[in-house]
Parts: structure tokens; sequence; C-alpha cells
């Protein structure tokens, strides 16, 4: 029997072709929703619901804020308790909300690296289930929900569009793809300049490791891709591109007036791209944005980045 999902199924909006200046409609998948407000409880809450049937009794996740607070919510659901750990970077907020959910916080490390090797620890010594926040196939099998929903709803689309961190959401898009027969449909991969991981991982033709994050989209700034995610640039049509941390943040005000919902940069970046590569995109009829939502706003930090950059 699988097990019934901890995700929701999200709305499927179609904007006016005035709406960007790609001139094209375009379907919006409103992961933004989620209970976890964002699309990472689709992956994570089924990798946890894996882990706690195999007899997990614990669970660990490190993450800067979207994984951390899906994985809070499905280990709620799922009757265990939950630790996250989080570098400094981290914001109070966001460790407010996640810790609004019953889950325990620990702060270690300056960045995610040294987060996530001392929850991989703590996970080991308690004999807990660790859940990453992108690279597990569990995820990607989770993820490409979004795309079942997508096919199930009707929806005629011929390109997706998508921010990239780590390349969880990426890889699970295309497993969703495939598993619908329609591995000829090919995805843009979105990354702000200063989180770009991919985009530099496509010109070296190699992994790359950033040496920092300087994006205000902290939920892209994984410093390299998986080794799955860098793969499927082989086996599957997937076109890189970049914008800026300005640009992102003008595509997150238009997008909360446009749809009085707030996201993160981080999604910002997926919906900038009808605007800034317009020319690309209008290469398509009907391009999907998965819309993957963030906790990490509010409307004071949205002020204060229109305050900087626009
Ligand atoms: C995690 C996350 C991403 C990036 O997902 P990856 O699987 O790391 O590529 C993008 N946007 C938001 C809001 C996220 O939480």
């Amino acid at each position: 029997m699988p097990l019934s999902p901890l995700h929701i199924e999200t709305p499927l909006l179609r904007t006016a072709a005035d709406y960007s200046a790609s001139g094209l409609p375009l379907w919006l998948k409103l992961d933004a929703l989620q209970p976890s407000g964002s699309f990472k409880l689709r992956g994570v809450g089924l990798l946890c619901q894996h882990e706690v049937a195999k007899g997990a009794r614990e669970i660990f996740c490190a993450s800067g804020g979207n994984a951390g607070i899906a994985a809070a919510v499905a280990g709620k659901a799922l009757g265990v308790p939950v630790t996250i750990v989080v570098p400094e970077t981290t914001s109070p907020e966001v460790r407010t909300r996640i810790a609004a959910t019953g889950a325990s916080v620990l702060v270690h490390g300056s960045v995610f690296d040294e987060a996530n090797a001392h929850a991989v620890a703590l996970a080991a010594e308690r004999k807990a289930a660790y859940v990453h926040p992108y690279d597990h196939p569990l995820l990607w099998e989770g993820h490409a929900t979004l795309i079942d929903e997508v096919v199930k709803a009707g929806a005629e689309f011929d390109c997706v569009v998508t921010s990239v961190g780590g390349g969880g959401l990426l890889a699970g898009i295309v497993e969703g793809l495939r598993r619908n027969g329609l591995r000829d449909i090919p995805v843009m991969a979105v990354e702000t300049e200063g989180a770009a991981s991919l985009n530099a991982a496509v010109a070296a033709k190699e992994r790359v490791t950033l040496p920092a994050i300087t994006s205000i989209a902290v939920s892209l700034g994984a410093r390299q891709v998986a080794q799955h995610v860098f793969d499927l640039l082989e086996t599957h049509p997937i076109e890189s591109v970049t914008v800026t941390d300005a640009e992102a943040v003008a595509a997150c005000l238009k997008f909360a007036d446009a749809h009085r919902v707030l996201v993160e940069p981080a999604c910002g970046a997926a919906l900038a791209v009808a605007d800034v590569h317009a020319d690309r995109l209008s290469r398509y009829k009907a391009p999907l944005i998965e819309v993957c939502g963030g906790i990490g706003v509010s409307l004071a930090a949205l002020e204060a980045w229109r305050a900087r950059f626009l």
C-alpha cells in the first residue's frame, strides 16, 4: 500500500499573455502554498515516511530553512521528534518559524556544509534518520509529484522553468516528466548570480564548487550541485540561465502584487525568467513555472530588498 502523501495538491494558475514580456500565458504551479511553505514537503515528506516505516524514531536534517521546516512538518505528522541543524546565516525569523512546528533547532557552523556534517554525525550517533535537503532518490521521486499533478490537471505545457539550488527540485521535475512520458520537454534551470553552481558546472563541463555564495537567494546557495543533477545534463534537455538578485526581487514584488502571495528571491528567480529571458522563453508556447515558494520572506524583508536593489 503506498503511503498517503504529507504534501497537498497545489493550485495551477494561468496568467494572461500580457503578464510578462514573453507575451505568453504562463502556467504557474503554486507550491508556495504547501503546508511547509515550499515544494520541499513533497520529497522530504516522502523520505521521512520511508525512514519512519523502516523504523526510524528520530529525524535529523540540515537546512538553511525550507528543507528543515518540511522535515519538521513531516515529523510532526508522523509523530517522531525532529532536529534541524541550521548554519549561523539562517535568520532568526526562519529559526523561529521552524521551532514553532515543535522541532528542535540547533545552530552549527557558518555555512551549510558545516551544519550538514554536524547533522550527519548526530544522526549516526543517535541511530536516527538523516534527511539531506536535495541529494536523495526519494526526494526526487517526491518532488516529481508536482509534474504528476499538472499532467493530471490536463494542462498542456512545452517547457518547465525552475529554480536550482543543489538540484533536487530539478531532478524531481525531470523524474516527473519521464514517468509521464514527457522526456522531450526541456527544463530551464534558473539560478541567481552568486549562487550559480549549475551554471558554473555547465561552463566548466564538470562539477565545480563555488568559493562562496554571494546571492541573497540563500535557498539556492548550494556551493555544488548533486552528482545526479550534473549527470542529467547529458540525458535531458536542460538550459541553464541566471538572473541577478535585483531581477529576482523585482519578480517577487510583481508576483506579490498580482497574486497576493509572498515568495523568496529563490523563487523569484524562476518567475523573473518570463521578463528577463523573454526571448529565450518565447521559443515555447506554454511554459510551466514552478513557483517553489519558501519561508524566508516577509513584508519587511521584501521592503528591505526593494530599498536595496530597486
Ligand atoms: C530548496 C529550494 C530551492 C532549490 O531546490 P534544490 O532542490 O536545492 O535545487 C529553490 N527554492 C526554494 C524556495 C527552496 O526552498
